[in-house]
C-alpha cells in the first residue's frame, strides 16, 4: 500500500497489523487490523489511524508534536506531547503500531519523517498556519536565499551543467570505481544527491544501500532517473529533505557528496556535509571527498585591473542627458572591486608560489566554517605590480585503494568552478625576492556565502626604501555571493623558446596555518625563472 514518499502527495496510507493506544488508566485497547494515513488536509500535518472495518478515525496524531520510536523490527510507538492549550495539565499520549513486515515498518518511519519534515521546513500550510520548528539550516540561512538556492538546483539544466563538467564527474566516477572496497557491501549516504548520479556510481561500486538525500525538487527527478535504471536503482532510496532535518533508518559507512562551491566554501554546503557526518556516519566511516584545500597566490594582471576600473568610467560622465553622474563614480568603482572575478587564467600570471589552507572534512567542526582566517606570506618570484590574490581549490578522495585529487588549479583542465581572483583597487609593487604578507579573512553570511576581507602588504621599494621600511598595504572587501563571471578562455601567452612551462603550480605548494609561518619560511624559495617569464608574458599580450 505504501507509495513513493513525496511532499506533493495529498495523503499516504499504510496497512497495519494492529494499532493500540497506550493508556494510563484502563487496559490497552484491543488490537485490530488498521490503516495509518498521513495527510495535511486540515492544514496540519497529521497521522490518522483508522480501524477496519468501520473506517472511522480512531486516533489523530499531530506530527509536529510527535515522535516515532522503534520497539522492535515490526513494532513502533508514536509519542505525542500534550498540546491542548485549554487544559492546564497535559499528558503525553502514545500509539503502538504493528507492521506487516520489517520493510513496511521502515517505509512507515521514512514517511513519518518526510511528513514531519514538511512541517519543519516552515511550509505555509493550507489554512495559513506557519509552524515554527526550525532546524540548524533555518537558524543560519535567510529563507529567501534558501528558496532561490533550492529552486536553482531543482532545475535539470543546472544539474546538467555539473554533469557535463567531465573533469568533475569523471574524477568522482574514477574515485568511486577505483575504490570498490570502500563501497562494496556498505551503506552510503549521498549528501545533496541532485540528479542521483553519485548514488548510482556508489551502487556500481557495490554499495549495499544508498540513501540519496536531496532537498530540492530535483529529488523527484532523481527518483525518476533511479527508477529508470532498475538494476542499480533498487539499492537506492531517495529521501527528499535537508540533511540537517531528515531521519535515516541506519548509519552510513561512507558519505559521498559534491558540496564544493566557488573557492570551496561558497554556498556553505560544506557545513551541511559536516552536519551529515555528525548525524549519519559511523565512527570509523569514510568521507568522499575527505579533505579540501584552498590555494592562494598573488597575481599580476594589468588587463583585468584596467577592465574593472574602466567599468566605473561610465559614472565619470558630467553630461548624461544633462545629468552629472560623477557623484556616483566612487560608489560604482568600489562596487566593481567588491566582486570577486571568476574565470580561468593563465598560471603564469602568478607572481609567487602558492600556499594552501587545509579543511579536513573528517575533523572540522561545523562552527569552524563560520569564520576562516588565513595568514598570507609569499616571496615574489618577479618584479611586478600585484593586482590581488588568486584562489582555487582541490579535494582529495582518500580511498583505501587509490587516492585521487580533483583540482581546479589554473593550468589544469578547466572545471565549471574556474578560478577566483580578488582584485585590489590599489595595486602594490614588488621586487623579485620581496616578501608579500597579508590576511584573507572570510566570514560566513546568511545568504549562503561569505564576506571576504583581503589585505596584502609589501615594503616600499625604490629610492630611500632601505632607510624607511615604509609599508604599502592594500585592502578590499568582497562578497563571494556576487562574483563577476568573466569566463574568458585563458589567453594565449606563447612561451619564448628558452622558457619552460611555469613551475609555480604543483600540488607541492605550501600549507599555511597561523602556527607554521616560520616552518614555511624555510621551505619557500623564489623561483629563479619566473621573472623572465612574467616580463616576456607582459610583452606578448
Ligand atoms: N551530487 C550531485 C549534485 C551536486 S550539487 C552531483 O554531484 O551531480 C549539490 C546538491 O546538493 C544540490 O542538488 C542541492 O539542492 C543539494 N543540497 C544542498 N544543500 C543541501 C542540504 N542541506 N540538504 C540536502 N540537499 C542539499
Amino acid at each position: 500500500m505504501e507509495g513513493p514518499i513525496g511532499q506533493k502527495q495529498q495523503q499516504q496510507e499504510f496497512a497495519l497489523v494492529s494499532v493500540s493506544e497506550l493508556s494510563s488508566s484502563s487496559s490497552a485497547s484491543p488490537s485490530e487490523p488498521a490503516v495509518a494515513r498521513f495527510c495535511s488536509d486540515s492544514g496540519v500535518a497529521e497521522l490518522r489511524f483508522y480501524k477496519e472495518p468501520e473506517s472511522i478515525a480512531a486516533k489523530n496524531v499531530n506530527l509536529r508534536i510527535s515522535q516515532l520510536f522503534k520497539l522492535g523490527p515490526v513494532r513502533s510507538v508514536c509519542i505525542s506531547e500534550g498540546s491542548d492549550a485549554s487544559k492546564e495539565t497535559s499528558y503525553t499520549s502514545g500509539v503502538t503500531v504493528e507492521f506487516r513486515n520489517e520493510e513496511e515498518g521502515r517505509a512507515f518511519h521514512f514517511a513519518f519523517e518526510q511528513w514531519k519534515n514538511e512541517v519543519i521546513q516552515g511550509n505555509q500550510l493550507p489554512n495559513g498556519t506557519v509552524l515554527d520548528a526550525r532546524s540548524k539550516f533555518d537558524d543560519k540561512i535567510e529563507p529567501s536565499s534558501a528558496k532561490m538556492y533550492f529552486h536553482y538546483y531543482g532545475q535539470l539544466l543546472h544539474q546538467q551543467n555539473m554533469l557535463q563538467d567531465y573533469v568533475r564527474t569523471g574524477t568522482y566516477y574514477a574515485a568511486v570505481l577505483e575504490n570498490r572496497s570502500d563501497f562494496t557491501g556498505r551503506v552510503v549516504v549521498d549528501v545533496g544527491a541532485g540528479s542521483g548520479i553519485l548514488s548510482l556510481f556508489a551502487v556500481q561500486a557495490g554499495a549495499k544501500h544508498v540513501y540519496a538525500v536531496e532537498a530540492s525538487e530535483m529529488a523527484e527527478y532523481a527518483r525518476k532517473l533511479i527508477a529508470g535504471n532498475p538494476s542499480l536503482g533498487q539499492r537506492i532510496t531517495v529521501v527528499k529533505g535537508k540533511v540537517e532535518e531528515v531521519e535515516l533508518p541506519e548509519k552510513a559507512d561512507i558519505l559521498i557528496s559534491e558540496p564544493m562551491g566557488t573557492l570551496l566554501v561558497n554556498e556553505r554546503m560544506l557545513e551541511s556535509y559536516v552536519i551529515a557526518r555528525d548525524r549519519f556516519l559511523t565512527p570509523n566511516g569514510k568521507m568522499f571527498p575527505t579533505i579540501g584545500r584552498m590555494h592562494m597566490a598573488p597575481f599580476s594582471d594589468e588587463y583585468l585591473f584596467i577592465e574593472i576600473a574602466n567599468k566605473a568610467l561610465f559614472w565619470q560622465q558630467r553630461n548624461y542627458y544633462g545629468v552629472d553622474l560623477k557623484p556616483l563614480h566612487g560608489s560604482a568603482f568600489q562596487g566593481y572591486f567588491s566582486q570577486p572575478v571568476v574565470d580561468a587564467f593563465d598560471p603564469r600570471l602568478l607572481v609567487a608560489p602558492p600556499i594552501f589552507h587545509v579543511i579536513d572534512f573528517m575533523k572540522i567542526k561545523e562552527e569552524e566554517l563560520y569564520e576562516i582566517d588565513i595568514p598570507l606570506r609569499f616571496i615574489s618570484s618577479v618584479g611586478a605590480r600585484v593586482h590581488g590574490l588568486a584562489c582555487w581549490f582541490d579535494v582529495l578522495f582518500d580511498g583505501s585503494t587509490v587516492q585521487r585529487w580533483l583540482t581546479t588549479a589554473p593550468g589544469a583542465p578547466i572545471t565549471h568552478w574556474y578560478q577566483l581572483r580578488c582584485v585590489l583597487s590599489q595595486p602594490i609593487y614588488v621586487m623579485a625576492g620581496q616578501e608579500i604578507t597579508g590576511r584573507l579573512h572570510m566570514t560566513a553570511h546568511n545568504a549562503q556565502s561569505y564576506t571576504i576581507y583581503l589585505t596584502l602588504s609589501a615594503k616600499m621599494w625604490g629610492p630611500g626604501a632601505e632607510q624607511g621600511g615604509i609599508i604599502q598595504a592594500s585592502s578590499c572587501k568582497l562578497d563571494l555571493k556576487e562574483p563577476y563571471y568573466r569566463m574568458s578562455q585563458p589567453q594565449a601567452y606563447p612561451l619564448a623558446q628558452d622558457q619552460q612551462p611555469h613551475q609555480l603550480i604543483s600540488t607541492q605548494d605550501i600549507q599555511v596555518s597561523s602556527q607554521d609561518l616560520e616552518e614555511r619560511e624555510l621551505m619557500q624559495q623564489p623561483s629563479p625563472n619566473s621573472g623572465a617569464q612574467l616580463n616576456s608574458m607582459m610583452e606578448n599580450i
